[in-house]
């Protein structure tokens, strides 16, 4: 469960977060659209804290992320702390980001030993039965240039999955990859989706946030603008703004 409150966040005089006020309950997808510099991304970044917020507060499970409290006042935490709450943070980006030099299982295997202290053996175990989930199992030994833009992004997906993360953040998966590549990604998601793992993906993929998602929320301009179920923002939204975004994109 993740909870957001107030929360607003500048760039300098840039105002690129207003009000956001969200709850995103244990076991629920939410997708995330709007158009672009909306702040989509920065609100995602902020929920581990690679982005600090300037005001409000986020919690996962009831754990502050990035802050501690001591009476009414917010400290942040130092880069050991920051770095272990993060890890109950999984995040997939766009361009998957695989290390070159290691082979897939070694990208899955990495940090589960150096973070979460798993045997070798053991996250190799993991690593290969993820990985056949997503329909990789015999490409364990192979390295990320030899393989297609889907099949890295879903190793990037096993990747973050392998260390067992609370909640699952996805910021366009799918678009940096050919778009014969993109139903195999939407594929393996649709799958966690279904898994139970608390999800929220940002996606220009209006289809697929229909199929798959609970909850859909517009944002504009830093501010969520309106959110509900996918029958309701996409056939009935209230605002203006967002069924001017919805006819330019659908
Ligand atoms: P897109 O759909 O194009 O990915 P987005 O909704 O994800 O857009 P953000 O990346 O969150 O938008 O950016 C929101 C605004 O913040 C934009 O105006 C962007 O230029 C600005 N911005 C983002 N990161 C920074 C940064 N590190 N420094 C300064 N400005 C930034
Ligand atoms: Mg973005």
């Amino acid at each position: 469960r993740i909870e957001i409150r107030d929360v607003a966040k500048s760039f300098g005089n840039l105002r690129v977060l207003s009000d956001v006020d969200l709850t995103f309950p244990s076991g629920s997808v939410t997708a995330i659209i709007g158009p672009s510099g909306s702040g989509k991304s920065t609100l995602l970044r902020t929920i581990n804290h690679l982005e600090r917020v300037d005001e409000g507060t986020i919690e996962i499970d009831g754990t502050l992320i990035g802050y501690h409290r001591e009476g009414d006042t917010l400290f942040e935490l130092d880069e050991r702390e920051i770095l272990k709450r993060r890890i109950e943070v999984g995040m997939v980006f766009q361009n998957f980001n695989l290390f070159p030099h290691l082979t897939v299982l070694e990208n899955i295997t990495e940090a589960p030993v150096k973070v979460r202290g798993l045997g070798k053996a053991q996250a190799e175990v993991l690593g290969r039965e993820l990985l056949a989930r997503v329909g990789l199992a015999d490409k364990a030994d192979a390295y990320p240039r030899q393989l297609s833009g889907g099949q890295q992004q879903r190793v990037a997906i096993v990747r973050t999955l392998a260390l067992k993360p609370k909640v699952l953040l996805f910021d366009e998966p799918t678009s940096a990859l050919d778009p014969e590549l993109v139903g195999e990604v939407l594929g393996v998601i649709g799958e966690l989706a279904r898994s139970g793992i608390t999800l929220v993906i940002v996606t220009h993929e209006i289809g697929f946030a229909r199929e798959v998602a609970d909850r859909i929320i517009f944002m504009e301009q830093g501010r969520v603008i309106e959110s509900g179920a996918p029958e309701q923002i996409l056939n009935r939204p209230q605002h203006r703004r967002t069924a001017d975004f919805l006819a330019r994109v659908l």
